[in-house]
């Protein structure tokens, strides 16, 4: 039987063994970290991944730990309302503890499958046409195909593409998970000049929280403290975000990269899935959204074309488009939230403000309303 590895058990690659198990595939997951886990912060899974969880029969078990998005505003650093936005799908807008997401999944995947403490070293196909894959525990094995789900740093990517580092797309964010006094079903951005926070529903009064701020790449909050900086930047904003920062135990944070789409996903029998293949900033919520599409066209076309160069492009041609558009537009909508000149944010802000619900739900839909489970490869 043929042997497919995935490299990388986050989200992407836990799915795309699912996926591929649904369709008779036998698939291994090696992950470089001593566990499965995941950060300590919220994410956003919008009706357009959900399709793919309800065709894999294992969305009653993502839903379970998800509160639903009813209501999303996005507001200014005073609290005025700009824009509000009631999503209505066949399925809901939910946000979910990363952690819980990914227990979900792997509560559908054999124990005897996920390796953890097992970091790619390298990997080459042999003349047989099997690749043989390394870890720096010293461990080594034979596949039919490896899928790297590896992240944004991506080695198989390196091997595949050698496209260079990502590139910081000039803001840090800070995350983390909060106890709040709001209606359950609330979501919001708030803008101000160069900085931006969102709130989102996960469930029993908590919600996850992210905020944003320009800076130099890389650039420390030492000596002021985490703690002290947010204060400063977001203390006088509209409640509840001056209380967010001392409700949170532990409060992550990164600096936001993402690379220009570029086609050529796979080379051989490897081949490219999730951030590995289309980093994205965070500004749409979609990039383990598309990840998820791409674990469930990728099996979809290994199904129907077999291990083979056929296949992985047919994936490729499936899901490209769409990746360089959310990556496109999610870039632009950064760059937008973070003006920080005061005119230019006005006016931005004058435009969300004008712009009716119907409008709203129109963009929206575009990112939603996606099915991949509808296409036919
Ligand atoms: C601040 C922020 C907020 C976000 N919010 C959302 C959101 O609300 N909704 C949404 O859909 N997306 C969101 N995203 C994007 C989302 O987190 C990613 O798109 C998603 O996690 C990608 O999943 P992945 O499995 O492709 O990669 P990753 O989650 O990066 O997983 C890669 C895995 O590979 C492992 N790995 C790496 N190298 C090796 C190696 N050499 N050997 C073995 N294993 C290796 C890593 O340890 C990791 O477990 C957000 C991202 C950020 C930064």
């Amino acid at each position: 039987m043929k042997r497919i590895v995935i490299i990388g058990g986050g989200i992407g690659g836990l799915t795309t063994a699912i996926a591929l198990r649904s369709k008779g595939f036998k698939c291994d997951v090696y992950e470089r970290s001593p566990a499965f886990e995941e950060v300590g912060a919220a994410i956003s899974v919008w009706p357009n991944a959900l399709r793919v969880f309800r065709k894999l029969g294992i969305l009653e078990d993502v839903l379970e730990k998800c509160g639903e998005i009813k209501e999303a505003y996005i507001k200014t650093s005073k609290g005025k309302v700009l824009t509000r936005t009631r999503p209505v799908y066949d399925l809901p807008a939910v946000c979910t503890h990363r952690a819980d997401l990914l227990d979900a999944l792997l509560k559908h995947l054999p124990q005897e499958n996920l390796h953890p403490g097992h970091e790619l070293s390298g990997f080459n196909t042999r003349k047989d046409g099997a690749v043989h894959i390394s870890f720096t525990n010293g461990i080594e094995v034979a596949a039919d195909l490896v899928i790297g789900a590896d992240g944004i740093n991506s080695m198989v990517r390196k091997k595949i593409l050698g496209d260079g580092a990502p590139l910081y797309r000039g803001y840090a964010i800070w995350r983390g998970i909060a106890k709040l006094p709001l209606d359950q079903g609330y979501g919001s951005e708030t803008l101000g000049l160069g900085n931006r926070v969102g709130i989102v529903p996960i469930r029993e009064g908590l919600f996850g929280w992210w905020a944003t701020a320009n800076e130099p790449q890389g650039q420390s909050d030492e000596p002021e403290g985490t703690l002290n900086k947010l204060k400063r930047i977001f203390g006088d904003w509209h409640d509840p975000i001056p209380a967010l920062f001392d409700n949170t135990p532990a409060i992550i944070k990164n600096s936001l990269y993402d690379r220009p789409p570029t086609s050529g996903w796979s080379k051989g029998n490897a081949v490219l899935l999730g951030d590995s293949a289309h980093p994205t900033t965070p500004n749409l919520g979609q990039g383990a959204c598309m990840a998820i599409e791409g674990a469930y066209l990728l099996a979809e076309s290994l199904y129907r074309y077999g291990i083979s160069e056929q296949a992985l492009k047919v994936y490729e041609q499936a899901h490209f488009q769409r990746t360089k558009s959310i990556t496109n537009n999610s870039l632009m909508i950064g760059w937008l939230g973070q003006l920080q000149n005061p005119l230019a944010a006005s006016i931005r802000n004058l435009f969300f403000y004008v712009q009716p619900e119907k409008a709203s739900l129109a963009i929206l839909d575009k990112y939603f309303g996606h099915d991949v489970t509808s296409i036919d490869m």
